[in-house]
């Protein structure tokens, strides 16, 4: 039995339809932007295995470093209890991070460093004696599939069947020259409830890479801080490079109180979350009231093995090489988008940073369950290349290290659907 017989036997895929989805293929080998599987097949991993991928699979710098700290420490409870990788990490994310950024809460993935994010501002307000419970997001929002997660996510397909337990959200259009004093006043009218603001900046990744424009996120912000409105900003998506800088929150002037970092984290080695705060929401759980205290832990939180996979990877990410690999791949997309975009088959092309996305025509609506998204996800699948569409929507998000061949052997399979499919 090959690996894709055994796992039919055993194994419930992550949002997949069992029932019809296509047998999973297994993978042995990862190696640079590449993955393989049994046969030996190559597949480059364009959507960098769920966008968490930054310096390519099995990078041995990473493992080397997993590796020694595998020797030293694999795991210690971390309430009573602290050690060097975690204390290292902070410290050096703080140094790169907003300077108002003092305290970094750490959990193991992207949808915890949420939950931890929203109890921080809900409990905040409740600790300063002025209980607000009210949260602003943005529609088509995306945070994580847990249900505080859920809940501060537009309502859609993925949350249906749990919709009447999500607790309630006031949901506002993305920010735009045209509506962002009536997106102001709305916040101004609901400040005295409200706990916070949650956003992803500049792409809204789940939603089909929406982009939307730093001026108006930053006046949004504004606005917040002169209102009181703690802003939580999520980066779990976004962060370690996906924007063209070290972070999204580097192209506002606005500093946001609260980040959300996963994903791009460990280089997408390990599970890890990471939530950071200011001084000011970190002060206000200080009591001798012990029901002040955030009372939120995972058994593996800032589990050093995969800490040390986060240091591992700061360092390749602080490299300059990598600096000039973002650069090189977002002036490659720019080259490609300005070639095909005003092809028939394409509807809108975009491009932040290192992420492009193209919508492809399908005469109805875009939505998640186009079926054209079946025919291009199996279409590239055949030529060797991991795309994703979400829906009709097809984005490329290589890890940094992808080669210019590998790039334009995948700009020219698209350029090649467009033409067959
Ligand atoms: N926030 C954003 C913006 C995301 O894109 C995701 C995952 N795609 C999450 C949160 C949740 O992260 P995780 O899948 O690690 O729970």
């Amino acid at each position: 039995m090959n690996l894709t017989e055994r796992d039919l036997r055993v194994i419930w895929h992550p949002y997949t339809q069992m029932k019809t989805a296509a047998p999973p293929i297994g993978i042995v080998r990862g190696e640079g932007a590449g993955l393989f599987d049994e046969e030996g097949k190559k597949y480059i991993d364009a959507v960098s295995s769920w966008w968490v991928n930054i310096h390519g699979h099995a990078h041995p710098y990473i493992a080397k470093k997993v590796s020694e700290q595998l020797f030293k420490l694999e795991h210690v409870i971390f309430a009573g209890f602290t050690h060097e990788g975690a204390v290292e990490l902070a410290e050096r994310l703080l140094a790169i991070l907003p300077n108002n950024q003092q305290k970094v809460f750490y959990s193991d993935n992207g949808s915890t460093a949420i939950e931890v994010a929203i109890k921080m501002c809900l409990q905040y307000w409740l600790n300063k004696g002025d209980q607000r419970t009210k949260i602003v997001a943005f529609k088509n929002a995306y945070h994580g599939d847990t249900f505080g997660a859920m809940a501060v996510s537009g309502r859609s397909a993925f949350t249906k069947a749990f919709d009447s337990l999500l607790f309630e959200v006031e949901f506002i259009d993305l920010p735009n020259e045209q509506n962002i004093e009536s997106l102001k006043s709305h916040i101004s009218h609901l400040k005295s409830q409200l706990a916070c603001f949650i956003f992803e900046p500049l792409v809204q990744g789940s939603a089909g890479m929406i982009m939307y424009e730093a001026e108006y996120l930053n006046q949004l912000m504004a606005h917040c801080r002169q209102e009181n409105v703690l802003m939580i900003d999520d980066e779990v998506f976004t962060g370690f490079g996906r924007t063209g800088k070290r972070f999204a929150c580097d192209h506002v002037q606005v500093q946001p109180d609260i980040l959300c970092f996963s994903k791009g984290l460990t280089g997408g080695t390990m599970a890890l979350g990471l939530t950071t705060c200011t001084q000011q929401i970190y002060d206000a759980f200080l009591s001798e009231d012990k029901l002040k205290t955030l009372f939120h832990g995972h058994s593996f939180t800032a589990n050093p093995v995969a800490i040390a996979a986060a240091l591992a990877s700061l360092d390749l990410f602080l490299e300059p090489a990598t600096a000039a690999n973002m650069q090189r791949i977002e002036a490659s997309h720019r080259q490609f988008a300005a070639k095909i975009e005003h092809h028939p088959k394409i509807k809108t092309i975009r491009q932040t940073g290192t992420i492009l996305a193209m919508e492809w025509e399908t005469g109805d609506n875009t939505s998640y369950f186009s079926s054209l998204r079946d025919k291009l996800y199996h279409y590239f699948l055949a030529e060797g290349i991991i795309l994703r569409p979400l829906g009709n929507v097809i984005y490329i998000l290589p890890p940094y290290c992808i080669t210019d061949a590998e790039l334009g052997y995948v700009y020219s399979k698209i350029e090649q659907a467009l033409e067959e499919i």
